[in-house]
């Protein structure tokens, strides 16, 4: 193998440290700690796992986090309602409507009402549109995560060209922003993209993010490249990314694993926005 490994699990711990540090100068300066409230509606069981990780993570850094379970069959409406109370309680810093939701619930209708200074996970309009002004707020956690691993690992952005394979508006659509924000040269790919090998050929830094095991193999990586993996498949019975790792690790000059790349990363960054924000909202003394 010749690729470096981008080591989520380690930096993770890293911004842990940092965070725990931030929340407990906070909670000392104004006698209460950082809070998150998580909503999950319905019982998707990998939703259910992502909520109980980032609770762990919450209490591991000293922040509180509070989970609201609701079932499948609630309407849009009471979600919403729950939305308006969460934004108006004065403890809670940051709000985390967990996505997919059931079909009833239009998660963008959710992410408009959250308020902007608690929107931790940055998917609303208000943070969306700071990023896309290049004057970022409150950032979407998996690309910020990403922007964190290359920066940490000391990899050039500034003159790269970058392909991003995937345009949604959680991964694919603000890493562009912020790869473009970092003057990389980007390409965005997806499913109507003719002739995907001859892009990702092109890329200095490839980051895949479609949701297909094994969509990008040796052949379609550039020798030295930067590959980050951000897919999270079952495949053949395990956990697999993007990307065919043994194979392209053999071509790549670095690489992020899965699991311990980009997933604790977005964790990491979750709870780094949490604090972000509820320094914000304590400073200009909107809460207790
Ligand atoms: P998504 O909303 O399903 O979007 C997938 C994107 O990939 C779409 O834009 C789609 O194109 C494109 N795509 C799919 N197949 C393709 C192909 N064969 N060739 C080119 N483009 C293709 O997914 P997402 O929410 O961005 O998530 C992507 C993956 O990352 C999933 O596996 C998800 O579980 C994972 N994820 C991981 C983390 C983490 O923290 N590790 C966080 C978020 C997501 P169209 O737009 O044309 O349909």
């Amino acid at each position: 193998m010749t690729a470096r490994i981008l080591d989520g699990k380690a930096l993770a711990a890293q911004v842990e440290r940092e965070v725990a540090a931030q929340a407990a100068a906070l909670t000392a300066r104004y006698g209460v700690s950082p809070g998150l409230a998580a909503v999950l509606v319905g019982d998707d069981p990998a939703s259910v796992l992502y909520v109980r990780r980032k609770a762990e993570a919450f209490g591991r850094t000293g922040m509180r986090s509070e989970t609201f379970h609701l079932p499948a069959s609630t309407a849009e409406a009471e979600l919403l309602q729950l939305i308006a109370t969460l934004n108006a309680r004065p403890d809670i810093h940051g709000i985390l409507p967990q996505q997919p939701m059931p079909e009833q619930i239009n998660p963008r209708t959710v992410f408009e009402r959250v308020d902007p200074a608690k929107d931790v996970d940055g998917l609303g309009p208000m943070n969306m549109a700071a990023l896309l002004v290049g004057r970022p707020r409150l950032v979407p956690c998996t690309p910020a995560g990403i922007m964190r691993l290359l920066e940490h690992a000391g990899i050039e952005v500034g003159g790269k060209d970058a392909v991003v394979i995937g345009r949604s508006l959680i991964v694919g659509r603000p890493i562009a922003l912020l790869l473009l924000q970092a003057n990389a040269t980007v390409t965005m790919c997806h499913t109507r993209t003719r002739e995907l090998a001859a892009h990702t050929r092109r890329a200095d830094i490839l980051v895949v993010a479609a949701g297909k095991a094994r969509l990008i193999t040796r052949e379609m990586v550039k020798p030295g490249a930067v590959i980050v993996d951000v897919g999270v498949n079952r495949a053949d019975g395990r956990l697999a990314g993007d990307v065919d790792f043994a194979a392209v690790a053999e071509v790549a000059g670095w690489i992020t694993p899965v699991p311990g790349g980009v997933g604790p990363m977005t964790i990491a960054m979750l709870l780094r926005n949490t604090v972000q924000a509820a320094e914000a909202q304590l400073r200009s003394g909107k809460t207790v």
